[in-house]
């Protein structure tokens, strides 16, 4: 049921079509132009450069003109060298379409998230069952791009709906409602939260059945989904990971038609370990040494019951980790001379600040005032953080069209930290939920199974476009979001 909240939030009945797609905030980008390589001869005509003998031009000219030849043919080269390298086997003879299924009777999907799997965590150390998927599978050769905010909640809620923030509206691990005043948390089931329509709502909806092992946003019932006991998990972080991997290995156990055709699993490693200690430190490279045992688990399961190639594994992270330091904090108090932020306008610090003064202040005078302070080269790492109005945030973070995002957003560079005021407190960690343009903020995208080719590397891609890949896979239709419809083509096996 929708609440008048929800019919705030998605003014358009669930049709956030309005967004800008990738390609259309691609095209912005202005072309690269050869005038200026050339601009030496065109200038010589005007009056401020002496002219030049045209022998000696020409001369110059064509000098140029072969160095360029030269470097493009080097580029060329490299790139060919590279590509035929790091991109074997696109034509394996068994991956012309999509691979026919060997004892299961439909696609199933398990849709497998570690927490905070930073993008490059996988090259820590040995993996050899991720390896095993990465090898024989399609993997987003520079990781999956996370939304903004680079947070548990509002991602892995992306990956489920396909929509950002925004619109699905878990804008953030914490808010308030401002029109009730009620405090969203991590334990909030009510469904008037929780927008869009997530995939195991999706696959009940079709008749089909679904299996959640945790995953934000599972516990709540949504239309067709009532969370089922058998098949829905309460979160509880305590249970160990082997016991996840079981039970939802029993599910294969089950007569063909009750396998259901959606399920996840979630691990909470290794987003644990780096909050407490950081990317790079032993006890993360302990942690990914764990999460590639779990998937070793889950891959000799699957082989005993003869499925494992009949399966769709999509294996995600949330987003990824970046070091922080008591040395990189921005401290609110220090723009006193400009404007008092009192901590009760505050609705998150770090990463992501969100301000919501009281509707007797003009937020754009609050931004003007803070950015001016920030500016000023008085405030302590003053230059590491940048506050909009959310109207002016940039366009590609999509992170405005919703009452629940407070008016004042701060955009902090990757590992620094706002707090309140200065303490004497000395703490190293790591933290998560910058802009999702960090490199760091990113996580992992690695796809095995019947509809993905083998040893395929495909381009970066926002985690909003998995909702309708898994739909595809299913041959079901989806609910409207914000992926392309094209999308899928350009992942999976051709046969849909
Ligand atoms: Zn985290």
């Amino acid at each position: 049921m929708m609440n008048s909240d929800s019919i705030f939030l998605l003014p358009s009945s669930n049709k956030p079509m309005a967004i800008p797609t990738k390609e259309e905030e691609e095209e912005e980008e202005p072309p690269i132009s050869t005038t200026t390589l050339l601009s030496f001869d065109t200038d010589s005509s005007s009056p401020s450069t002496p002219p030049k003998h045209p022998l000696t031009t020409l001369i110059f000219t064509a000098l140029i003109l072969v160095t360029c030849l030269a470097v493009s043919a080097a580029f060329a080269f490299g790139f060919l060298f590279f590509s035929s390298s790091s991109r074997p086997s696109l034509s394996i003879s068994d991956d012309v379409s999509v691979r026919p299924l060997k004892k299961l009777k439909r696609p199933v999907v398990l849709l497998v998230s570690s927490d905070g799997f930073r993008f490059g965590y996988q090259y820590k150390t040995d993996t050899p069952n991720i390896n095993r998927l990465i090898k024989n599978g399609t993997e987003a050769e520079l990781g999956l791009i996370p939304v903004f905010p680079t947070l548990t909640f509002p991602n892995h809620y992306a990956i489920v709906t396909g929509l950002y923030p925004a619109y699905h509206g878990i804008v953030n691990n914490y808010f308030l409602d401002p029109n009730t005043g009620e405090a969203f948390s991590m334990r909030s089931y009510d469904p008037k939260w929780w927008l869009g329509e997530p995939l195991w709502e999706t696959v009940v909806n079709h008749g089909l059945k679904a299996a959640t092992y945790f995953w934000p946003g599972s516990e709540v019932n949504k239309g067709g989904w009532t969370c089922p006991q058998s098949l829905c998990l309460m979160y509880n972080g305590s249970v160990p990971f082997e016991e996840r991997v079981d039970t939802v290995l029993n599910y294969f156990d089950l007569p063909s038609d009750e396998i259901p055709s959606f399920m996840t699993l979630y691990f909470g490693d290794p987003d644990y370990q780096g909050h407490k200690v950081g990317p790079d430190d032993p006890q993360i490279t302990e942690a990914i040494t764990r999460v590639d045992g779990m998937i070793g688990r889950l891959i000799r399961g699957l082989e005993e019951r003869e499925v494992f190639e009949d399966v769709n594994i999509i294996m995600v992270g949330d987003h990824g980790m970046v070091g922080t330091c008591d040395k990189k904090l921005i401290f609110l108090e220090d723009l006193a001379q400009w404007i008092e932020i009192p901590k009760d306008w505050i609705q998150s610090y770090s990463p992501l600040l969100s301000i919501r003064p009281p509707p007797s202040y003009s937020a754009k005078d609050v931004v003007t005032k803070m950015n001016r302070g920030l500016k000023s080269g008085k405030v302590k790492n003053g230059q590491y953080l940048k506050v909009y109005l959310k109207e002016e945030l940039p366009a590609r973070l999509h992170y405005s069209a919703s009452d629940r995002i407070p008016p004042i957003i701060g955009l902090i560079d990757e590992s620094f930290k706002v707090e309140q005021k200065s303490s004497k407190r000395k703490e190293c960690g790591g933290s998560h939920g910058y802009d999702n343009a960090f490199f760091s903020m990113r996580s992992i995208f690695i796809a095995h199974g019947p509809q993905f080719a083998r040893g395929r590397k495909v381009p970066s891609f926002e985690n909003v476009q998995i909702y309708n890949l898994i739909t595809t896979i299913l041959n079901i239709q989806g609910a409207s979001n914000n992926g392309t419809t094209s999308f899928p083509k350009t992942i999976l096996l051709p046969g849909h």
